[in-house]
């Protein structure tokens, strides 16, 4: 079945989907649950498992090799709660494997950020039993709500209760960075993880037991957030992602890239073509346009229009009315001057049928920044479908594609695509830029260094070819564990 995902495909985040070998779950099995139970024929509560003194215990119901459906239960003596609740999208959705009856004796859940991958579970959870709190920054739980909206409306997933889902907005209990908030017994704390806007690491704390989630993490300064915060980082266990953990994966400075990138766009725009640049939502697509904006406004770049078109705009507001979370220098700028890039008059807001047809229409060369990321749906396809096959025009690709998705297709040199069964010829230039909004490796084992106390190290969200090398490397210093989809461990 050919599946619609315009705007949906934003959980792969910064570009960052890595498919794994053979499922470990059934296709479509997530998707069939039985559709929930009226509550009096649901089972009793079950009663507690006690858990050693002092011991936190950790279960994965995703993300455990693999990138997707982040879902990490954590239990103290008295308290469970879920740290993020993602879904993995791919030609198949899937989703944590949590059993429902569980949801209602969790006491809270923590989302890390806002993309599908570690919040999109949130509707079926609050569907299917659980009734807790949803800690978050501001901007996430913003964000969250945007992107969740967008995603049912597109997936259509089952088992969700519209009265659930009028509630989500009412879970959610907002904190701040570095404050410490509790959830029964256990201590919580979310620090800046660089990622995209509000995006956190989590800590849990039980007495002197210290957890820390790294989320999706990126130590690198970009133009809208600063980077990771990792001053003071103490822990024993620490969870930590593994996007880019390969030897391979080692990210070049984001000059050279771009000083690549600036050049080829020149060549087009001069030519008098339009680059089309397909882009995640949430990240990525702010980021490229700030350094589009930089680039027209500096001169290096003709001035000609930026077009944005799809839910990167509604994304873009939440940015600019979050932008105490960006950094010093943004606000400053915003504050200090007139001069506010998230209004910059390069950029053209395309809003509906008619004005895509305009931008399409006009002779001038352009720049069209869109949605999706991976070319899976959304407006991108529309301005492929007028302007894929005239090779004065260029696709630049700035984030990961995976396979399977038109985007690999485009990249693999494929001259004709398939949208919802239609075909489309791609005769443009077709070029790809890394602009990572993750950690690569060395920025991984540069955090890891920098967290005190640190014995345990749980690998997840990664292939796991390149996380079992990564482990190796590690495990010279630590105790590490690759860990097994809904296995249980005590640290
Ligand atoms: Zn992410
Ligand atoms: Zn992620």
């Amino acid at each position: 079945m050919e599946r619609k995902l315009a705007d949906a495909d934003e959980w792969y985040g910064a570009g960052t989907y890595v498919r794994m070998g053979p499922r470990t779950e059934r296709r479509g099995e997530a998707r069939q649950r039985a559709p929930p139970r009226p509550r009096e024929d649901r089972k009793p509560r079950v009663v507690r498992e006690i858990i050693k003194d002092d011991k936190l215990r950790l279960t994965f119901y995703g993300a455990a090799r693999e990138v997707g459906r982040s879902c990490i239960m954590v239990e103290g003596k008295g308290t469970k709660i879920l740290i993020d609740a993602g879904i993995k999208l791919g030609e198949v959705e899937e989703h944590p494997l949590i059993e429902d009856s569980m949801l209602r004796n969790i006491d809270a859940v923590v989302i890390s950020h806002a993309h599908l991958d570690h919040c999109g579970y949130l509707p079926h959870i609050l569907s299917n039993g659980f009734d807790g709190p949803i800690y978050s920054l501001k901007p996430t739980l913003e964000l969250v709500n945007i992107i969740v909206n967008d995603y049912l409306s597109i997936s259509k997933p089952k088992g969700i209760r519209k009265d659930a889902l009028a509630r989500m907005p009412k879970r959610y209990k907002m904190v701040e960075y570095h404050e410490e908030f509790k959830v029964k017994d256990l201590a919580i704390k979310l620090v800046p993880a660089g990622h995209i806007l509000g995006s956190a690491m989590v800590e849990v704390r039980e007495g002197d037991n210290r957890l820390l989630y790294t989320g999706d993490i990126s130590l690198r300064s970009t133009k809208l957030l600063d980077p990771a915060y990792t001053e003071y980082l103490k822990a024993e266990t620490l969870i930590t992602e593994s996007t880019y953990s390969g030897k391979e994966d080692v990210f070049i400075s984001e000059k050279q890239v771009m000083a690549d990138f600036v050049k080829s766009m020149k060549e087009t725009l001069k030519d008098g073509g339009k680059v089309i640049i397909p882009s995640f939502a949430v990240g990525k697509a702010q980021t490229v346009l700030f350094i589009l904006d930089d680039y027209v406004r500096s001169g290096v770049l003709p001035k000609v229009p930026i077009y944005v078109d799809g839910m990167i705009n509604k994304v873009m507001r939440i940015y600019r009315h979050n932008v105490i979370y960006c950094k010093d220098e943004l606000q400053k700028r915003i504050l200090m001057s007139d001069d506010d890039p998230f209004k910059s008059p390069n950029f053209h807001v395309v809003e509906g049928k008619d004005e895509r047809a305009k931008v399409i229409k006009a002779e001038e060369p352009a720049i069209i920044v869109t949605t999706s990321g991976m070319l899976k749906g959304g407006p991108v396809v529309r301005y492929l479908e007028k302007l894929g096959d005239n090779n004065m025009n260029k696709l630049i690709i700035m984030g990961y594609q995976a396979p399977g998705t038109q985007g690999s297709e485009i990249l693999g040199g494929a001259k004709e695509v398939a949208f919802d069964g239609k075909k489309v010829k791609i005769g443009l230039k077709v070029e790809t830029y890394r602009l990572p909004g993750h950690a690569d490796r060395e920025q991984l084992l540069r955090l890891i260094g920098k967290v005190q106390g640190l014995k345990n190290i749980f690998v997840i969200h990664g292939e796991e070819g390149k996380q079992k090398v990564f482990a190796e490397e590690l495990s010279r210093k630590y105790k590490v564990t690759l860990p097994v989809l809904k296995e249980h461990y005590e640290v």
